[in-house]
């Protein structure tokens, strides 16, 4: 896959909505403002394909990104954002619940994490909930830029113990604004759909 074709399939607000051609599905999980958006740019070569934004908790939607008209890659709504109303936080959570448990041609999940900061409790409950759930799991610490080199493996040894990531699961550190770790990302992501 080149990644040379990549379109917004549907911004959907319910499942009826899902798509339903049965090409393998990527999602991909973060708190708001991570850098969900940023890593779907940068990962498929685009500028705007998914809208990225400096205010946090826009995304209301699951986001169907279809690219080379063989994998989907799914922005789910950024968790962790205060302020929506307790009734909204349950119907998106709901719809992320529903489409996460029951989605059959799900492979995996990505999870996005600002490398900067230890991971939330929200972060961890999301880690523990895909794992019970025996989702693959990449994890992306993203802003990589933002700290010199030299301070990187430390803070993927804060992200690793803070969510207690098993051996199985990988850990790329990545930047949107360099393309640091996009290819390994990019690899990691097709691993999952030949497994
Ligand atoms: P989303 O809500 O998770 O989709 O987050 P966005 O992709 O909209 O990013 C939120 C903010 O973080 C925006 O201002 C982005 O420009 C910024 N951002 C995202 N990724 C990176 C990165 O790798 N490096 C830097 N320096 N900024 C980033």
């Amino acid at each position: 896959m080149k990644r040379s074709k990549a379109e917004l399939l549907i911004s959907a607000v319910s499942p009826d909505q899902f798509p339903t051609k049965g090409l393998p599905e990527i999602a991909l999980a973060g708190r708001s403002n991570v850098g969900k958006s940023s890593f779907i740019n940068a990962l498929l070569n685009r500028k705007k394909l998914a809208r990225t934004s400096s205010k946090p908790g826009k995304t209301r939607t699951l986001n169907f990104y279809e690219v080379d008209e063989s994998l989907i890659l799914v922005d789910v709504p950024g968790y962790g954002y205060a302020k929506v109303s307790k009734a909204e936080k349950a119907r998106w959570g709901r719809m992320i619940e529903h489409y996460l448990m029951t989605r059959e041609q799900l492979r995996g999940v990505v999870q996005v994490i600002d490398i900067r900061h230890p991971p939330t409790d929200e972060d961890v409950q999301m880690y523990q909930y895909l794992k019970h759930f025996e989702l693959p799991i990449i994890i992306i610490t993203t802003k990589a830029d933002k700290l010199s080199k030299n301070k990187r493996p430390k803070h993927v040894k804060q992200v690793r113990e803070g969510l207690g990531v098993r051996k199985e699961d990988k850990v790329i550190v990545f930047s949107a604004e360099t393309g640091l770790g996009k290819d390994e990302a990019w690899q990691e992501i097709v691993a999952l759909l030949s497994d």
